[in-house]
């Protein structure tokens, strides 16, 4: 029922409208332009979230989001099809995270207008910044929505993958101050920042904690010259688990082992330490997983439930008891040059979410 041509064509426009995070406008407005143009209500949130109705159908509505912001390199982005596979040119990431979403999204409601198809009302969330830490849904007002359930077209993997659930993760801003000295002259009269980091990283749990908790300090940065002893260190990291308890206990690991070394060495070390979002999984008994898992398997495709590593803004949505399911898009290698998807995938997807949301019709 997909128009293959369409849903390309449509695919191959988004992906030419630049929409790094945070300058997402330009192409909201293209959205907004599209949205109204099948019939839904628009508005934008004071932080930049596009939020469109189509209040007409039967039952609860049912919410259907994507994100509009792209990860670097993602400017002048120039799509190429071959062999029924969509690239870049090989100079940018390709944008199908989440563009696929999106397009699925306006074809979907393109040929329920068209068919007339049933449906329930339908809530679309677009939002912004999204790649910073789902930062946009972390600051949509959950109150006004009025879906209760719904589907995050953000994945990857055949048509009809389901990822249930979400990891929490906190994140760490971390400052070790120390003592400048001439490193030849002086040493005793400095505090070594650079020794209390490591030897608090000895001792911080990290890479694969267990099979759902990860642990990742991804910058270091400190010392001012060969010769002088570091007085200050920055360190940026972050932790996840599936398990909101244990991510809460490994962060305090974290925590203790900077205090620890900080104090043993006389230094000082100031923690921002920020729970991003709380985890979230769906049980195979979920409402919204059933129905994705029978759209699937109508559609032709084999349900696949997976456990997700990464947030998505449905751990969001989940948290603020709105019960959403991230399926896949067809993205694939996303956030990498290589970054591609398959023309079948792309319309595949939008066949099990177009089944989907003829599901919700109670
Ligand atoms: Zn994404």
């Amino acid at each position: 029922m997909i128009n293959r041509d369409r849903i390309v064509q449509t695919f191959l426009e988004l992906v030419q409208i630049d929409s790094p995070s945070g300058e997402e406008a330009a192409f909201r407005e293209e959205l907004i332009r599209r949205l109204q143009a099948l019939g839904l209500t628009t508005e934008v949130d004071d932080y930049g979230n596009l939020i469109a109705r189509l209040d007409e159908g039967a039952g609860e509505y049912f919410l259907l989001s994507g994100h509009m912001d792209t990860v670097e390199p993602g400017r002048g982005i120039k799509p190429v099809i071959r062999d029924g596979v969509i690239t870049s040119d090989g100079t940018t990431i390709l944008g199908s995270d989440d563009k696929a979403g999106i397009a699925i999204i306006l074809e979907t409601l393109q040929i329920i207008k068209e068919k007339h198809l049933p449906h329930p009302p339908i809530e679309v969330v677009l939002s912004v910044q999204e790649e910073l830490g789902l930062l946009g849904a972390k600051h949509l007002d959950m109150a006004q929505l009025k879906s209760r359930s719904g589907l995050v077209l953000d994945g990857g993997g055949s048509p009809g993958t389901i990822v249930r659930s979400g990891p929490s993760q906190d994140t760490f801003q971390i400052s070790i101050k120390g003592e400048a000295a001439h490193a030849g002259v002086a040493p005793e009269k400095g505090v070594d920042a650079l020794a209390i980091a490591a030897e608090a990283l000895v001792r911080m749990p990290l890479g694969r904690v267990d099979e759902e908790t990860t642990c990742n300090m991804g910058v270091i940065n400190g010392g001012t010259a060969r010769n002088i002893v570091p007085d200050k260190v920055l360190l940026l990291g972050e932790a996840r688990s599936r398990n909101n308890d244990k991510l809460t206990i490994l962060s305090d690991i974290i925590v203790k082992a900077l205090q620890n070394a900080a104090h043993s060495r006389g230094g000082e070390v100031i923690i921002k330490r920020e729970r991003a979002y709380d985890a979230y999984r769906l049980g195979d008994d979920a409402p919204i997983v059933q129905a994705v898992a029978r759209a699937a398997q109508d559609s032709g495709y084999e349900p696949q439930l997976i456990e997700g590593g990464g947030g998505t803004d449905g751990n969001h949505y989940n948290a603020a008891n709105i019960q959403a399911a991230t399926i896949s898009a067809g993205m694939a290698e996303v956030h990498t040059l290589h970054e591609h998807i398959a023309i079948d995938d792309l319309i595949g997807c939008a066949e099990v979410t177009l089944k989907t949301i003829t599901l919700m019709i109670k």
